[in-house]
């Protein structure tokens, strides 16, 4: 015998305690789901061994069959799973069984509310997997042994769910894993012969491999015995299949189980390809954002088969990171069963099924932003799409297309307006489509930069997002239509005469002179404004210039960014100015002169050098107002 690890009592890691809180909290009315989770560990362990096997056969320890046993024992209360997959050892039982290992994990304990129902939802995204079991048992154990090594290698692990658990050595002359469920006394009901066999039909029959129960059925004519055990689900693979032969509800729980997902995808798109390349791919777009979304390192849910057989999850060359919100699998002919992820970066098959799997995600958008609802696939996916502006040149068009803004048109922070029904609304001579960004919709919607264009009718996208920034600099145009900031550069509006004289050489005025001399150092100019009506003055950047609202992203990123001198524009109609014009007192016009820079630095959300500086001096203009 080799030396064996003597009997072990471990804690698991705290998240997994708090998960098991949650789990047994949080799914009870969601009870059912545990065979699910346990029958998809079961099909992910067979097709790992698929895999693996292909450089060396002898991991099926000369028997290749591969296939889940589901028993149960109505007097012992219990339920088993058996499987004929990978297997673990005594370090990966520990590892996987005793801790959680996905990125974002603390987030997503950290951002749980507390309320058993609405944590019950975002628990569906993330996940309960193995631990789905404790729902339905209060003393689990787990005995496996890794595919291709010695009987003795085998493990005993075995835990009530509350903290600890036990690993010690046993025999295991079968390679793979078998889960028993030792029911608590409120889920005898899953110790059922027809209990079990409806919920594998309900949530597995897609699962390709064979699920076998206990036979149920009396013998057939010319048959002494029934047989020991039948196949209770379908067994193939569900995208095989031929479209027109899979219900919606089949469809539904593939998702389930692909995504661990708990609720139903909001859509899906199925197609087979049988040009030049052979290759089937099913995609789905879920109801929800999955928790880690805006992780971009965040696992991609697209899994890669070859001829049936799975070789990777997570396979990146398969879609571009703004479509990481996706699930579904990719099958193709063409390519080696023994692929590499080296491999595929410069594969061309997969170039070409990654640019067509783009366009029908595209196209599965396409349709739900010609309905009604697209509201509910913006709300959650909306920010991740425009990063396709940044990340997918070839498709900008179609993506930009997609897009949603809230705009001065509806005056609703809600991100309705799409650029076509910008474009189609421009006025008469209009030649840019202007867009203003904020950090809130709020600041953005009264900012004195938007003045004329209320004035005049002409529709201003607004921007909150800090995706934006990117997007725009990235989408130049749309439909041959500049994108303009109402916050850069000199307006050109329709209706606007071209000046007589260029602006530069205009003679300034005795009080934008005078505002120069006392705002030197602060603005890098000082001019007369033809955006506002309202406001006395705003703060407006060159053509060229990198936004405020960008400036304020990267500093809160942490980046260094020089503070850019920027122009202030003046209206001279405003009585602010007006009075300013006569005003004698020196000291009296440099605080006023200072008081306008700050309060257009405030009004775009932006932050005083000398806040109290500021207060200083307007409570001296107030006092003389009260006195
Ligand atoms: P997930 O399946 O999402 O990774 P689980 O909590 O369900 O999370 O399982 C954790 C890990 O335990 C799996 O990734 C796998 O490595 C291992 N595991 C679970 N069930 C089995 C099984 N039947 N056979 C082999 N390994 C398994």
């Amino acid at each position: 015998m080799t030396t064996t690890a003597p009997k072990e009592t471990l804690g698991f890691q705290s998240e997994v305690n708090q998960l098991l809180d949650l789990v047994i909290n949080s799914l009870y009315s969601n009870r059912e789901i545990f065979l699910r989770e346990l029958i998809s560990n079961a099909s992910d362990a067979i097709e790992k061994l698929r895999f693996s096997a292909l450089s060396d056969e002898a991991l099926y320890e000369g028997d290749a069959a591969a296939g889940i046993e589901v028993d149960f024992d109505r007097e012992a209360r219990t339920v088993t799973l058996r499987d004929t997959g990978i297997g673990m050892t005594r370090e990966d039982v520990i590892a996987q069984l005793g801790t959680i290992a996905k990125s974002g994990t603390k987030e997503f304990f950290g951002g749980l509310s507390g309320d058993a129902r609405q944590d019950s939802q975002l628990i569906g995204q993330f996940g309960v997997g193995f631990y789905a079991a404790f729902i339905v048992a209060d003393n689990v154990t787990v005995l496996s042994r890794r595919a291709g090594s010695a009987p003795d290698t085998g493990v005993r692990w075995e835990s009530d769910g509350r903290g600890e658990f036990t690993v010690e050595a046993c025999l295991r002359s079968r390679r793979g894993t078998e889960v028993i469920l030792h029911l608590k006394e409120d889920a005898q009901e899953f110790a059922d012969a027809y209990r079990l066999r409806a919920l594998v039909k309900k949530y597995s029959d897609h699962i390709a491999v064979p699920i076998a129960m206990p036979a149920i059925a009396p013998p057939r004519d010319g048959e002494e015995t029934p047989p020991a055990r039948e196949t209770v689900n379908s067994a193939t693979a569900l995208w095989v299949r031929s479209k027109q032969d899979i219900p919606d509800a089949d469809y539904q729980s593939f998702y389930k189980h692909i995504a661990h997902d708990f609720e139903d995808p909001m859509t899906w798109v199925h197609t087979k390809s049988e040009g030049k390349l052979e290759y089937t791919t099913l995609f789905f777009i879920p109801a929800r954002a999955p928790f880690d979304l805006f992780d971009r390192e965040a696992q991609r849910g697209i899994k890669l088969y070859v001829q049936r057989v799975f070789i990777m999850d997570d396979a990146e060359q398969l879609l571009p990171r703004y479509l990481r919100f996706v699930r579904g699998v990719v099958d193709t002919r063409d390519l080696p069963l023994n692929v590499s992820r080296e491999l595929l970066q410069r594969n061309k098959a997969i170039d070409t099924i990654r640019g067509a799997s783009v366009k029908k995600i595209l196209g599965l958008i396409e349709t739900l932003a010609e309905g009604d609802d697209y509201a509910k696939f913006w709300q959650p996916f909306g920010r991740v799409l425009k990063e396709g502006i940044i990340e997918d040149a070839g498709n900008r068009e179609r993506v930009a297309k997609l897009l949603r803004f809230a705009s001065t048109q509806t005056d609703q922070a809600e991100p309705t307006t799409a650029l076509e029904a910008y474009v189609a609304r421009m006025k008469e001579g209009q030649k840019a489509i202007y867009f203003l960004t904020a950090e809130t919709h709020a600041t953005a919607k009264s900012s004195p930069h938007l003045e004329v264009f209320r004035a005049r009718g002409i529709e201003v996208l607004l921007l909150c997002e800090p995706v934006d920034e990117w997007v725009v600099q990235q989408l130049t145009e749309f439909d041959g239509k500049p994108l303009r900031s109402v916050m850069q550069g000199k307006l050109e509006l329709p209706g606007d005469e071209e000046p007589a004289t260029p602006a530069a050489e205009v003679e300034d005025s005795a009080l934008i002179a005078k505002l120069k001399q006392a705002l030197e150092g602060k603005v890098s100019a000082v001019r007369p404004s033809t955006r506002l009506t309202d406001s006395p003055a705003c703060l407006v950047g060159d053509d060229y210039d990198m936004s405020v609202n960008l400036q304020r992203i990267l500093r809160a990123a942490g980046q260094e960014v020089p503070p850019a001198r920027r122009i202030l524009e003046v209206n001279e109609r405003h009585p602010l100015l007006i009075r300013l014009a006569t005003e004698e007192g020196e000291q009296r016009f440099a605080d006023l002169a200072q008081m306008l820079f700050e309060q257009a630095v405030l009004v775009e959300g932006g932050r005083l050098d000398d806040p109290a500086a500021f207060v200083r001096r307007l409570n001296t203009f107030l006092t003389d107002v009260v006195a």
